[in-house]
Order: structure tokens, then sequence, then C-alpha cells
């Protein structure tokens, strides 16, 4: 079944020497290039399809990262739609019940709404471990194969992808994989989207991530988002004993460990940390074990390709702010190996319909997670939004309610969202402008429903929704 082409069949000359290679070595139906969140859920979702599938992750090895430690309950139910629900047990995941929210000395907490009269939980889990169990859970199918190396070049015969180039662990020289189709899910910094997206890239900040042990959280088992003057905050537990914080640093230059920066942490935002977490927060600023990591936008624009297909981040990213990454991803694996599962993989032509139609249908599924995402982050970054955002799910009921189930995922309702966005927005004047409108309010007020308007109109463009100029009726 795995019939790896030796090292000196390779062409030194690159890629365009590849090109010329023809496809009579196919040893597998899936390449995937990454075994990270998308990869490997991929390979254990069509693990019982007995299509062959090679798995190739560059560090098999368990990560410590601060990425995708909050999964929101619409990326829970969609493990459950594949039957993988059970890997988020064993490795002391923590249930997350809703959000608890700070501004200005004021907190409150809303919890996730049920959905059809269910409970609905996310977790908070360490994305190490979560990556770990996604890897044994698709190698426990004899039909794929978990390979250790770094994919390098991707293989092309008659402008169709017919698989991959990989360096093994270890050796020198490099190995050629077949396959039908290479689903490149390589991560925030894919080198295989290239050709196959028409995407661009936008760092709009970073998330500088501490680890906190034994903290004790104003919401047991809840996100935690601090609104303060500079950027938001989040905070949740990823294991009963350790927290995560993560810290925007809004901008494209990433913060630098020193003096400045510790002082910084220690001065500007622990102060506006809930009470109970400072101690052992300041122990983790004295650790300095932390992380930096960039946050980018960027809207899925697939280009057809024969052979090939973008998942997870490689195809589609938005700000973490709301911990929507893990659902997008579930979603899109979902989506696009139910396709494949009613795929005939003897000809190509039935895999680029396949892949067209999962473009297609994907954007209904995540258009709500991308546009809440950044349209949030925008509010976070404007002094009278993020007050009025504030006060208004403060108020409770669906005021909170249903913007929270957006958040959660279990809700895609697009409409509901932009619905509640500028009602935020209104809100907000209304407070501005009552009881009585000075001069100076009025131009505020005027400000914050411009500024609302030009936070969502592209990302509404992104998701091909509407244009805000026909919702607002100008031209
Ligand atoms: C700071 C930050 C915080 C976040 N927090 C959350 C959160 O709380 N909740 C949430 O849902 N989402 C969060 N996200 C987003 C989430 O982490 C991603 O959307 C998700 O991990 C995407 O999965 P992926 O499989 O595309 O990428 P990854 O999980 O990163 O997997 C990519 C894999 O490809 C491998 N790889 C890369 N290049 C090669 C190569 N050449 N050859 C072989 N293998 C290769 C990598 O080693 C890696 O294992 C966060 C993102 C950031 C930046």
């Amino acid at each position: 079944m795995f019939s790896n082409i030796p090292a000196s069949a390779i062409p030194k000359q690159g890629r365009n020497a590849l090109k010329k290679k023809s496809m009579e070595n196919q040893a597998y139906d899936i390449c995937i290039v990454g075994g990270g969140i998308a990869g490997a859920a991929l390979a254990g979702y069509l693990g019982n399809s007995g299509l062959r599938i090679a798995v190739v992750e560059k560090t098999l090895a368990e990560q410590d990262r601060i990425i995708g430690e909050l999964l929101q309950p619409g990326g829970v139910e969609m493990l459950q739609k594949m039957g993988m629900e059970h890997l988020l047990d064993g490795f002391d995941a923590q249930p997350i019940h809703g959000y608890g929210l700070f501004m200005n000395g004021e907190d409150f907490r809303i919890n996730y709404p049920k959905h059809e009269g269910k409970e609905v939980t996310g977790r908070g889990l360490r994305n190490g471990k979560f990556m770990q169990r996604l890897r044994q859970h698709a190698t426990a199918h004899s039909n794929v194969t978990l390979i250790e190396g770094t994919a390098t070049d991707i293989i092309e015969h008659n402008d169709t992808i017919t698989g991959i180039v990989y360096k093994p662990k270890g050796a020198d020289e490099p190995v050629q994989l077949s396959a039908s189709l290479t689903v490149m899910s390589d991560g925030i910094f894919s080198a295989f989207r290239q050709g196959l997206s028409a995407a661009d890239k936008k760092v709009s900040g970073h998330f500088l991530g501490l680890l906190l042990h034994h903290a004790q959280l104003p919401y047991a088992n809840h996100g935690h988002v601090i609104i303060t003057d500079n950027a938001p905050v989040l905070v949740y537990p990823v294991s009963s004993t350790e927290t995560r914080v993560l810290i925007d640093f809004p901008g494209d230059v990433a913060p630098r460990k020193g003096e400045e920066l510790s002082t910084f942490l220690n001065e500007v935002i622990g102060p506006k940390l809930p009470a109970s977490i400072r101690a052992t927060y300041y122990a983790a600023v004295q650790e300095g074990k932390f992380k930096v990591m960039p946050n980018h936008l960027m809207a899925a624009k697939p280009v057809m390709k024969n052979g090939g297909v973008l998942l997870g981040d490689s195809l589609n990213m938005r700000h973490p702010l709301t911990g929507g990454g893990m659902t997008v991803a579930f979603t899109d694996v979902y989506l696009l190996g139910s396709e494949l599962l009613k795929t005939d993989f003897a000809k190509q032509e039935n895999l680029y319909n396949a892949v067209k139609r999962f473009y297609k249908i994907r954007t209904e599924q995540t258009a709500s997670i991308n546009i809440l995402a950044d349209a949030l982050y925008g509010v976070m970054r404007n002094n009278d939004l993020k007050m009025a955002c504030f006060q208004y799910l403060k108020q409770g009921g669906n005021y909170a309610e249903q913007p929270v189930s957006i958040l959660s995922a279990v809700s895609r309702d697009v409409n509901m969202l932009i619905r509640h966005f500028f009602a935020v927005a209104v809100f907000g004047m209304g407070k501005l402008l009552l009881p009585l409108p000075t001069p100076q309010r009025s131009k505020r007020a005027y400000r914050m429903l411009a500024d609302a308007v030009n936070i969502i109109s592209p990302l509404l463009k992104n998701e091909k929704v509407i244009s805000v100029s026909r919702l607002t009726g100008q031209n």
C-alpha cells in the first residue's frame, strides 16, 4: 500500500522538472500535507472509507502552542457529526460554559444558550495534546499512513497536481509521493497555498501568550474577555491546573522580550486583570516563558486546480479573538470529507467537482464565524463601540444570548449577526445622544455609526454576503 518512490528517482532541477514526471506511481488516493488540527482530523474522518491516505507532518512530537486552545461548541458539534467527539476526552480538557466580560471595574457572565433544549459546551484544552489525540485516532485506521517529514515541493503534470516531494525526518534525500488528491493543510505560514489561492494575508496584530498555574478564575469554566483601554485580553482554562492568557498587541510589530515589555505587562495589563488571578499572572510574567503569534485576516479565495485543495488556515484565517479557527477547520473537514466520501476517485474530473462543491458550500457555514471574529476585533479597537458593545450585551436576554450563540458557532446566522452588529452601534448612539444631543456628542455618534459600517463592510465583501451600502441605502 505504501510505496514511496526512491529519492534517486527525483530530478534535482526543482519544480519545473518535476512537472514533467508522469502519474505512473500513484500510491495514494489522498496525500495530506500537514497533520495538524485540520489535516489529522480529515485523515481520521476518512479513516474508515477504505481510501488510501498519507499524511506528511513536519513534527510528530507534542508541541507547546498558544494557538487553538478554546474550541467553541460549534466545533464540538462538528466533531460529533464526524464521530470524533470522544477525542476531547482523556487529556484534561475543560468544559467551557460561556464567557465573563470585564470592563472598567464591572463584570458579568453570559452562558452559552441552550440549543434545541440541550446544554452546549466548548472546551479549553492544550493544543499539542489535542493534536496528538487527533493523530492517534487517524493512525488507528490501517489505511492511514502518518509520515514524519517536511513537504518541500508540489509535483505537477499537465497542470494537475499529482503529489508532493518531502524530506523524511533525519534523511538527506527527498522522497516523492503520488496521490489523486493533495490536501494542503500546512497551517498559518502555508508554503503551498500559492497557486491555489488568490487571497491577501493581513496581520492585524499579535497575541502574546502566558500560561498561569493554579489561577482562580472569577467564573470557573468560562472564557474571560477583559476589555482594556489598549486592547483585549483573553483568559480561559486549558486544563484543570492551567489557564491561558492571550494579550493583544495591535499592529504589525511583534512585542519583544525585554524590560519595556515586562514593565508594560506588569504595570499596564496586570492591574486590569481580575484580582483573583493577578498573583499567578505576575508569577508567569516573572517566569518570562511567553510565546508570540501573529493574528491574520485572510479571506478564502481559492483558485481551482486539478488534484489540489486547501484546508484549514492555508485556506482561510480570521482573528483569534473569538476562538473560531478550529471550528472553521472542523466544519471544512466535515464538508470536504463528506464530499470525498461520495466521490469516485477513478476520474480526476469527479475530484475536481467535489472540491468545487466544497469551496461553494463552505461559505454559508463559515461566514458568520469569520465576520464576527474581525468585526468584534474592530469594535474592541474603537473606544465608543467597545463601550456600546459591553453595555448592549449587559442587558442580557436576546441581546446577549443571540450574539453569543453566533460566537459559539452553534448558530451560523449571518443576518442575525448583522442585525446585532448595527443594533450595538445604534444603542451606543442612543447613549451618546440622550437625553440631550450636544454638537460634540452628535458628531461622536455619527462617527460611531460610520466606523461600524467601515468595520463590517470589507468583512461582508470577503464573505460575499451583501454590501452594507445596500443595507443602509447609501451609494
Ligand atoms: C494566537 C492564536 C490563537 C488562536 N486561538 C484559537 C482558539 O482558541 N480557538 C480556535 O478555534 N482557534 C484558535 N486559533 C486558530 C487555530 O489555531 C487555527 O485555525 C487551526 O489551528 C488551524 O488548523 P490547521 O490544521 O490549518 O493548522 P495547524 O493546526 O497549525 O496545522 C498545520 C500543520 O502543518 C504542519 N506543516 C507545516 N508545514 C509543513 C510542511 N512543509 N510539511 C509537513 N508538515 C507541515 C505543521 O507542523 C502543523 O502540524 C488561534 C490562532 C492564533 C494565531
